[in-house]
């Protein structure tokens, strides 16, 4: 599904990432991990096409496509979606609007009809239900005035509906009291499939109480310094980042 190789990128003059080599089959889960500042989002900022990371060496390359030629909006019809570290507000668009903008795009790209408007309905609202939230959401504009909470919730609202290929989650655990993580995690499962793959960024080890990865991969000074199983993380919780920081060779 996902085949990142040798990636390097620069922000600005300054290289962040030092040479990303990461493997991701269809129906694997990968958390990676790592301390502030080791270039987490930057790589997903990367992979969803955000300006201004400057790709200066490697490739990434997407169901045998390059996804590094791809514009952003094509990356997300062809089943990409990231979930942001600090969701973006959208004042005076309905966030209901906006799914449906959105599901209609993809299936216009994959040459499919508009969703029938009482079909989109049901479907969401019984979502929302699934996740726990307040119908209401749906009526106000998108993420504005919505608390880190119910914005993570949003985003796995938004993941539930357009059924992506590849989700990348960024510390889509920060900020979440226990009850709104235990909801996130469950949406997250309940997407879980073979032919669905997930990249959960995140910096603590909380989050995958919940979700079981089958790779894990730590991220410091822009580079993956150790990858492992589940129990990685564990690991990493009883000693701390520093243990794999010394390891690396540079
Ligand atoms: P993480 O998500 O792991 O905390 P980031 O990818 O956000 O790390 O940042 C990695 C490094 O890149 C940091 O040193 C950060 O200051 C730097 N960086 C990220 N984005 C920018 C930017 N737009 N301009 C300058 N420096 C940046
Ligand atoms: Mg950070
Ligand atoms: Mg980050």
């Amino acid at each position: 599904m996902l085949s990142i190789k040798d990636l390097t990128v620069n922000v600005g003059d300054k290289q962040i990432l030092k040479g990303i080599n990461l493997e991701i089959k269809a129906g694997e889960i990968h958390a990676i991990m790592g301390p502030n500042g080791s270039g987490k989002s930057t790589l997903s900022h990367v992979l969803s096409g955000k300006a201004g990371y400057d790709v200066t060496g490697g490739s990434v390359m997407y169901q045998g496509k390059n996804l590094l030629d791809m514009m952003p909006e094509i990356r997300a019809r062809e089943g990409v979606f990231l979930a942001f570290q600090y969701p973006v507000e959208i004042p005076g668009v309905s966030n209901i609007y906006l799914l449906k903008a959105a599901l209609n795009a993809i299936r216009k790209y994959h040459g499919l009809s508009e969703v029938d408007a009482m079909d989109f309905l049901t479907l969401v609202k019984h979502k929302v239900k699934l996740l726990e939230m307040d119908e209401k959401f749906l009526y106000r504009a998108v993420n504005e005035g919505f608390s880190g909470g119910e914005k993570k919730r949003n985003e796995i609202l938004q993941m539930a509906i357009l059924e992506p290929k590849l989700c990348i989650l960024d510390e889509t655990d920060s900020g979440l009291d226990i009850d709104a993580l235990k909801v996130v995690a469950e949406g997250v499962n309940s997407l879980r499939s073979n032919d669905r793959a997930f990249v959960m960024i995140t910096h603590y080890q909380r989050l995958l109480d919940y979700i079981k990865p089958d790779f894990v991969h730590v991220l410091a000074h822009g580079q993956i310094v150790k990858s492992g199983g589940a129990e990685l993380a564990l690991e990493l919780e009883e000693k701390g980042y520093s243990w794999v920081e010394n390891q690396v060779v540079a």
